[in-house]
């Protein structure tokens, strides 16, 4: 048996994931935020009842924003900034008295569809989450990749490939620059392309609902961000996470129109819609104990 954890902002989510990939066992809470010792508490008591009802000792994985910083081996980049510096995960093993495993969420997202998932079968596999933000998670051989900085498939905070003269120098990003690939792919970077264009302020399930000149305007962007990774990486299946990966057209156009920037005569790299959804956190974070 394997436990997964999501550690979200709101909420903690944590599964019991059976050998075959069929959950066991759920347990859910919201996390106390802005308390550590809280969380780490939280995650103990959790891991508890799943194993009290599942009568096994699991494995366990977490799902996270942010990232173990390879050179300090404390938290950085979390959004859930009271874990930002701490050595989340060996306190993590301390009180739960196993080692854990800890991966941010688009690695979890991109390894949940890799083993059981849209991308089952493959050998490298790209995940893209288009949400609130746009993060990318690489999976080779069933295994993410995280490199010497932890930032493997992060994307997301790269200019815009193949920029239009009307693209420069881009919105501002959080991250101190401009025209990153988020600020046009994000949920918000959607409602603001569509707010400038028309003077008009709708959401972003709105504005994909109506499938307007916003969402043609983003169907193509998004065909020359995947083809930069596509020229970099190869990989053999892009799977869409995230809430704007339910712009069903995506699927057909963003394939015909990638061939354009692609380096190659032919592209086989195919383009899928996730298979589990929102629970590709904590199904990806059990995952990371391998088969
Ligand atoms: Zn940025």
């Amino acid at each position: 048996m394997r436990i997964g954890v999501d550690v979200g902002g709101t909420k903690i989510e944590a599964i019991a994931l059976d050998s075959a990939g069929k959950i066991a066992a759920r347990r859910r809470m919201a996390t106390p935020r802005g308390d550590y010792d809280g969380t780490l508490d939280a995650i103990a008591g959790l891991v508890r009842e799943l194993e009290t009802e599942t009568r096994t000792r699991a494995r366990v994985g977490l799902c996270m924003p942010g990232a173990l910083s390879p050179a300090t081996g404390l938290i950085k980049n979390a959004n859930s900034t009271w874990l930002i510096g701490r050595p989340f995960d060996t306190d993590l093993a301390r009180v739960l008295d196993r080692p854990v495993r800890l991966a941010n969420d688009a690695n979890c997202f991109a390894l949940s569809e890799a083993t059981d998932g849209a991308g089952a079968g493959a050998r490298v596999v790209f995940g893209v989450i288009l949400g609130t933000g746009v993060g990318g998670g690489i999976v080779v051989d069933g295994a993410p990749l995280t490199g010497p900085n932890a930032i493997a498939g992060e994307w997301g905070h790269n200019p815009l490939p193949w920029p239009r003269d009307d693209e420069r120098p881009g919105p501002e990003c959080y991250c101190g620059r401009r025209g990153c690939i988020e600020t046009f792919l994000s949920g918000p970077g959607l409602a603001r392309d569509h707010r400038v264009a028309t003077g008009e302020d709708l959401s972003a399930e709105a504005i994909v609902s109506r499938a307007g000149d916003a969402i043609t305007r983003y169907t193509e962007r998004l065909a020359r961000a995947l083809a930069h990774v596509i020229n970099l990486l190869d990989p053999d299946i892009i799977v869409l996470g995230g809430g704007l990966s339910n712009i069903e057209s995506l699927y057909d156009e963003v394939p015909a129109l990638w061939s354009d920037f692609v380096f190659s005569d032919h592209v086989a790299t195919r383009l899928v819609r996730n298979r589990h959804g929102d629970s590709s956190g904590v199904r990806g974070a059990a995952w990371l104990w391998p088969k």
